[in-house]
């Protein structure tokens, strides 16, 4: 099942952010599905989405975290997170006085986005595969945000599975060209989650020069890939998959999967430009882990995370094609 919300993040002019990201891959993934006669299309409104509450998120932020994005320093902790803020202390690419709203309904914007990720996760259980076109905030950390993701929706939708007794166990396997810092530093004391993740070995976020920094909490399984390593990367990510599941004698019960495209060769990102799949790499990257799980008979939950420019709804719209009736 393929989920849709026509009206999940914060419009980013609204609120004085001054960042040129268009970002219609979603729409334009959902309408293509739909033009293609695809069965399994949900689209969700304001009304199917049960918010998420401050108990959902003390499942896996800190207590000071969870009171700052609830008071006062709101605004401190989005200006962080979305580097709205230079070194020196000046507003980068940011003008309060072009906003038109306030932060409190960029906040209740992005709750609601978790909220579907949420629902998405357990909808998954019912039908064995969900696909949200949305979600997979990973650079989100047990006490802060960072990298654009305020609260890690993919921690919050699994604890929630577990506190309500659907499921025990599960993973995470992350195949954004970013690290998934945040989830690896927010689970990692946690053995009913395990983590795997395979990103650029150069770059953000594990350029920090800081050996002690969060982002270098590593995940069960980390695959570094190097410049030019591109024809390596399945065979390296199967490995990864592997050695998982055999090191693991208690398998999980779900999995989430971060599918970023953001490796992808045409992905508009500058910092995305050390890992280069082509178009058919990442198909077999996609149908690679959707089928370990499918053999195995594991549900999964599949978010969109990281893919930027024109051409990224084509690599999530290939993979999906492929494996809707
Ligand atoms: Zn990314």
């Amino acid at each position: 099942m393929i989920l849709y919300h026509s009206d999940l993040s914060p419009n980013w002019g609204e609120y004085g952010i001054l960042i040129p990201l268009r970002d219609d891959r979603s729409k334009r993934v959902f309408e293509h599905l739909r033009s293609l006669g695809k069965a399994n299309l949900l689209e969700l409104n304001k009304s199917d989405l049960e918010i998420v509450t401050q108990e959902d998120l003390l499942r896996v932020h800190s207590k000071e975290f969870i009171d700052h994005l609830y008071g006062q320093k709101l605004e401190s902790e989005i200006l962080d997170c979305f580097e709205l803020v230079d070194g020196k202390g000046n507003y980068n690419r940011y003008n309060p006085a072009l906003a038109k709203r306030n932060w409190s309904e960029f906040f209740d914007s992005i709750l609601h986005h978790v909220s579907a990720s949420k629902y998405a996760m357990e909808k998954s259980l019912e039908k064995g595969f969900t696909f949200f076109l949305g979600g997979g905030m990973h650079h989100a950390r047990t006490n802060k945000g960072s990298g654009f993701c305020l609260v890690n929706d993919i921690v919050v939708g699994i604890r929630a599975l577990q506190d309500s007794n659907k499921i025990k166990r599960a993973w995470v396997i992350d195949t954004d060209a970013h690290k998934g810092d945040g989830t690896s530093e927010i689970t990692h004391k946690d053995p009913s989650i395990k983590t795997l993740s395979i990103h650029m070995k150069k770059g953000w976020p594990l350029d920090h020069p800081d050996l002690q920094h969060p982002s270098k909490i590593p995940s069960d399984v980390d695959i570094e890939m190097d410049c030019e390593e591109e024809s390596f990367y399945n065979e390296r990510l199967r490995q990864g998959l592997n050695k998982l599941w055999d090191h693991n004698p208690d398998k999980p019960d779900f999995v989430v999967v971060n599918a970023g495209v953001d490796p992808y060769e045409l992905d508009e990102l500058p910092s995305t430009q050390f890992l280069r799949l082509s178009k058919e790499q990442m198909l077999e990257r996609d149908l690679m882990v959707y089928n370990f799980f499918k053999e195995r008979g594991i549900a999964q939950c599949w978010l969109m995370s990281g893919g930027y420019g024109k051409f990224s709804w084509e690599v999530y719209s290939q993979f999906l094609e492929q494996i809707l009736e």
